[in-house]
């Protein structure tokens, strides 16, 4: 090795004698007549010192030195530094490899550009920060591995060039020399591979898996990303999955974020979390909720109210600690539609006042309460944005973490803007064996044509057996007890819209499965590059993920996605169509 010692590992206790370091000159200055170069490696930074001639190095270069340990004078200890009461007199020095001016120095302090981050990457990843990130990385991915073996899964390695696994994305698709005029589709997840696992009786398996989703790039996503993907044999109920899970999760954050959190982790239905936050995904870390105020604003002589009302709307009032100004008020409103009202010294002021006049105001004092009449799941997603704003608007986190399941979504739901009906999750989700018997309602309704709303109701009031892991407002994994009946199976995807020989051709090698007898089973799915992010107060996964792409998909650093030659679109039988 060109070392004795690493940066990072020198200290107090190796004072006078001679070792060998090497690592990337980060900085150097020169004082009465000495030259102070700080080394810095994986491990850490280190000074060392050239007493004779300056020598030949610049930022960037990676040298070797040779020398004396030494302390520093006291008040020269850098204490943010392992190795930073000492230094080391350097006799001896070797250029390992020089280094052209870089374009930014590789600090946490970075000047450069996200760009720039992206399209010199070796260099950005060479901040301490990213370091860090990194090594957290590697470390929870470690301990994930050995809390799962601990309890009899087993990692297994499901195919990356496969059939299209629908998770509601757009596949990405490799052209099969050998097969002309084939495709193949890149795992939007291991979905389908997992549950045949099951058939295949390895009964708990997991899997550190990148999934690869083809979607507009919007906020904080990319096209390809890693899950923690296990899957379990012989699940009766979710919450065999929950608590294996909390576990973990609750652990991870306590190392790694150093969380104050104990499992079990509250759990709410879709159907509450939706009626009090309106959103699946609710923010707990703020504690304002919705309440139902139908009953205490109905039949008061509010036109608006009343004729919503009356079409079966409900009325949900949000109560913010906080007087906000008519400016603010009036800011609010240019995004969301609103009822509203204040309270000052015992007295109403806003649109609504005249109608809560004979309410006891006192719990409103020195508060904002806005109201909204409505119903349906645009209605619900309004009221949840609406809440998400004002709580980062006006708002403090009451506490710093908040963990959380949502479970019993209802199975299906009508995508109000492509006029269909999709699954909630995934349409492998198990229904609650009770409410089997809507889905043939909905067969029904559908076949009459029916749709919009009205099925939407219906769909609403079929459970599945899903559930989603939140902490702090952000989905972070999700997953179900599945359907292990073929027949059901078959019925589920026919109902989303499949034919027969749709099913036979997408699905056929599951269903088949699932005839050869196939064991009750669920799982679930988290998303690593964000647990990750969050436990290193990281805003974007960008920041966890090596080599990640930029909102329209590309690779800065290596170029891709990049052309391909004619002998090569030749071989794959393929032609390329270009401009309008
Ligand atoms: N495959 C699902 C997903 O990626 C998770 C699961 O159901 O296990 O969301």
């Amino acid at each position: 090795m060109h070392r004795t010692h690493t940066c990072g590992e020198v200290d107090e206790s190796l004072v006078g004698e001679r070792i060998t370091v090497a690592g990337w000159v980060v900085a150097m200055r020169e004082l009465g007549g000495l030259t102070f170069v700080v080394l810095r490696d994986r491990y850490g930074n280190l000074q060392v010192v050239f007493e004779k001639d300056k020598p030949d190095i610049a930022h960037g270069y990676v040298v070797k030195v040779e020398g004396t340990v030494r302390m520093r004078p006291e008040d020269q200890y850098r204490e943010d530094w392992r190795s930073g009461k000492v230094e080391v007199l350097v006799d001896r020095y070797e250029i390992l490899n020089p280094s052209v001016p870089l374009p930014f120095q590789p600090e946490d302090d970075v000047k450069a550009s996200e760009e720039a981050r992206l399209r010199f990457r070796p260099l950005d990843l060479r901040r301490p920060r990213m370091q860090e990130n990194f090594r957290v990385r590697h470390e929870i991915n470690l301990f994930i591995r050995n809390y799962l073996s601990e309890r009899d899964f087993l990692e297994l390695e499901t195919p990356i060039l496969t059939k299209s696994t629908p998770e509601g994305a757009r596949d990405f698709i490799v052209p099969a020399r050998l097969q002309p005029g084939k495709f193949y589709a890149l795992p939007q997840s291991p979905q389908l591979y997992k549950q045949v696992l099951m058939v295949a009786g390895f009964d708990r398996y997991f899997q550190i898996a990148r999934c690869f989703r083809d979607e507009d790039l919007r906020a904080d996503r990319q096209p390809e990303f890693t899950q923690l993907d296990l899957e379990m044999s012989f699940v009766s109920d979710p919450e065999d999955v929950l608590t294996l899970i909390e576990g973990l999760i609750a652990e991870i954050f306590r190392r790694w974020a150093g969380a104050d959190v104990e499992p079990p982790f509250p759990r709410y239905t879709y159907h509450e979390v939706m009626e009090r936050y309106g959103s699946d995904k609710p923010d707990l870390r703020y504690s304002v909720a919705y309440e139902d105020w139908t009953e205490r604003l109905a039949g008061k002589g509010n036109r608006i109210i009343d004729s919503n009302v009356e079409r079966g709307a409900k009325v949900k009032a949000l109560v913010l600690p906080v007087s906000l100004s008519r400016g603010q008020i009036d800011r609010l409103l240019k995004g969301f539609q609103f009822l509203w009202f204040k309270v000052k010294d015992g007295k109403p002021s806003g649109n609504l006042a005249r109608f809560v006049k004979d309410t006891d105001l006192t719990p409103y004092e020195g508060k904002t309460v806005f109201v909204f009449v409505g119903k349906g799941t645009p209605f619900y997603e309004a009221l949840g944005e609406f809440r998400a704003t004002v709580t980062s608007l006006f708002l403090k986190p009451e506490r710093e973490w908040s963990f959380l399941w949502v479970k019993d979504f209802p199975l299906l739901q009508w995508n109000y803007d492509e006029g269909r009906i999709e699954p909630a999750h995934h349409i492998f989700t198990s229904p609650y064996e009770e409410h089997i018997p809507l889905i043939t309602e909905i067969e029904n309704a559908l076949k009459e044509g029916r749709e919009g709303e009205e099925i939407d109701e219906l769909a609403q009031r079929v459970l599945g057996k899903q559930y989603d892991l939140v902490i702090n407002g952000v989905e972070i994994g999700s997953g179900s007890v599945r359907v292990h009946n073929a027949d059901l199976q078959v019925r589920l995807l026919k109902l989303i819209g499949l034919t027969e020989e749709e099913i036979e051709e997408r699905f056929g090698f599951l269903i088949n499965s699932l005839r050869m007898g196939a064991p009750p089973h669920g799982g679930i799915a988290l998303g690593l590059d964000r647990i990750v992010a969050m436990c290193r107060g990281e805003e974007s996964i960008r920041e966890v993920i090596l080599f990640p792409k930029t909102t329209t998909g590309v690779a800065l650093f290596e170029g891709a996605p990049s052309d391909v030659s004619p002998e090569q679109l030749e071989e794959l039988g393929l032609e390329i169509r270009r401009g309008g």
